[in-house]
């Protein structure tokens, strides 16, 4: 067997580096001859083939020829549904091709076909990219959107934002702070870059006056819809009688994105975090106002070092601070903090009191939605994060989620700030967005409720 294990960050790498120099389709043939010098084997370069594929966004088609001349234009636009892919090689390459890999996807949604070759069943896919992590050969993969990102930086045809998750901290490097990743960013080409832990602020305080509103009651509860969209997937299709518990709130992303494009029309947003269920969250039809581009840390370190920059010596230029609350988002049990002394804060002589209970990964998060339906909950605020450990478990992230996780702690604790409440950027970006109140209550159907609200699906059950 051809040691093709590793090879993804190399291909990343190769196909940032053409396409910052602007002959990625011609150069197509050179970069798989790079990689084909390593992997003799036919097996081993239709597998190379199909990788080159996907991190040009485009799907394998198990032929050793990359490019078609369809695909030339699809790279131009934004990588589509599934973003999930498999690429098949990988499973002739495998010592263990017996295996039952469908047992360990939490949804059962890996298969075999006649030949005895891997699907996806997309129907009961959940899209948060655990298999990805999960084969080492890389026979699950995520389609990529950095070819057309890197056009438009290249040409700065248009004003491009950056929204950076918390889960960020430490992934490039202890070294590397927010002000710097801000300085390589721009370097890139970037307008500028916020970090979505601002966003989840805005969020947070949504999310306490829905509690506020919804929650009256003993048997009340409030479903956060913040951060995960795998668990507001997992509601929509398996347990479609709890949609009404979901609170409307957009995740901190989509916020984002929305208020990004608010002040500035014409701008292009990219959200880069450890998510790949983000690519397929700013897709879906009723969101697909707000991002134009998902990428994930592995891909930005790809783009960064093919740029020839080096992020620990960029200049440290931080801008608007986020408070603790925001910031600890991502880590399974943040929203819940987060939203807790907000809300204590906001309207601290409640009947009610706040109760939160969390759910960790895929399993955990069935676990709990079936507890609620067989009333064995009492909890009132009921978070569910699909990664193991939260978004630092993301399969994304370059660290492991456990040193993530601490980062991402200290990264809290270093804020001065604590809440929302507290924070003069929220005020700054609400005036801005037109708000003529001290406070607005951020529910029902004004405006700039509407600005940071979705619609669910299944909310009638
Ligand atoms: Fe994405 Fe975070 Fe949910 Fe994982 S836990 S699927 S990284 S939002």
């Amino acid at each position: 067997m051809q040691q093709v294990k590793g090879i993804k960050p190399s291909i990343l790498y190769y196909v940032a580096k053409a396409a910052w120099e602007g002959n990625l389709t011609e150069r197509k043939d050179e970069i798989f001859q790079l990689l084909e010098n390593e992997f003799k084997d036919k097996v081993s370069r239709r597998y190379v083939a199909n990788q080159i594929r996907i991190a040009m966004g485009l799907n394998p088609h198990d032929s050793d020829q990359i490019l078609d001349s369809d695909d030339e234009e699809a790279l131009m636009g934004i990588a589509s549904e599934p973003v999930i892919v498999t690429n098949t090689a990988a499973c002739d390459l495998c010592p263990n091709s017996s295996h039952e890999c469908g047992n360990d996807c939490a949804a059962g949604a890996i298969g075999r076909d006649a030949k005895g070759k891997i699907i996806i069943d997309y129907d009961k896919c959940l899209g948060e990219g655990a298999c990805i992590t999960m084969c080492s050969l890389g026979a699950f993969a995520e389609k990529s959107q950095f070819v057309p990102l890197i056009n438009i930086l290249r040409q700065r045809t248009f004003p491009v934002y950056a929204s950076v998750a918390p889960a960020f901290v430490g992934q490039f490097g202890p070294e590397v702070t927010a002000g710097k990743l801000r300085s390589a960013l721009i370097a890139l080409g970037f307008t500028d870059m916020t970090e979505t832990a601002l966003f989840a602020d805005l969020i947070t305080m949504k999310e306490a006056f829905e509690f506020d509103e919804k929650v009256i009651n003993a048997e009340d509860f409030l479903l956060t819809s913040c951060c995960c969209p795998v668990w507001i997937k997992l509601i929509e299709n398996k347990y479609p009688e709890l949609v009404k518990h979901i609170s409307p709130a957009v995740s901190p992303m989509i916020a984002s994105g929305r208020v990004l494009k608010a002040f500035y029309p014409t701008a292009k947003v990219v959200f880069i975090g450890p998510c790949i269920a983000k690519k397929s969250e700013a897709l879906l039809p009723d969101l697909n106002d707000a991002i134009d581009f998902v990428l994930t840390f592995q891909e930005l370190a790809a783009i960064i070092e093919a740029a020839g920059i080096n992020l620990a010596e960029a200049k440290d230029d931080e801008n608007a601070t986020a408070s603790w609350a925001g910031r600890v988002y991502a880590h399974t049990g943040g929203v819940s903090s987060a939203v807790e002394e907000t809300l204590a804060r906001l309207i601290p002589y409640r009947t009610q009191k706040f109760n939160p209970v969390k759910a960790d990964g895929i399993p955990d998060c069935q676990k709990l939605l079936n507890q609620i339906n067989s009333g064995e909950v009492t909890a009132n605020f009921i978070e569910g994060m699909a990664c193991k450990g939260g978004c630092v478990g993301g399969p994304g992230r370059l660290i492991p989620a456990e040193d993530g996780k601490t980062h991402v702690e200290n990264y809290g604790n270093q804020s001065e700030i604590r809440t929302p409440v507290e924070n003069p950027q929220i005020y700054a970006i609400l005036t801005r967005l037109g708000n003529d109140e001290k406070l607005p209550k951020l529910t029902g159907a004004s405006p700039m409720s509407n600005l940071l609200a979705r619609e669910l699906r299944n909310m009638n059950q």
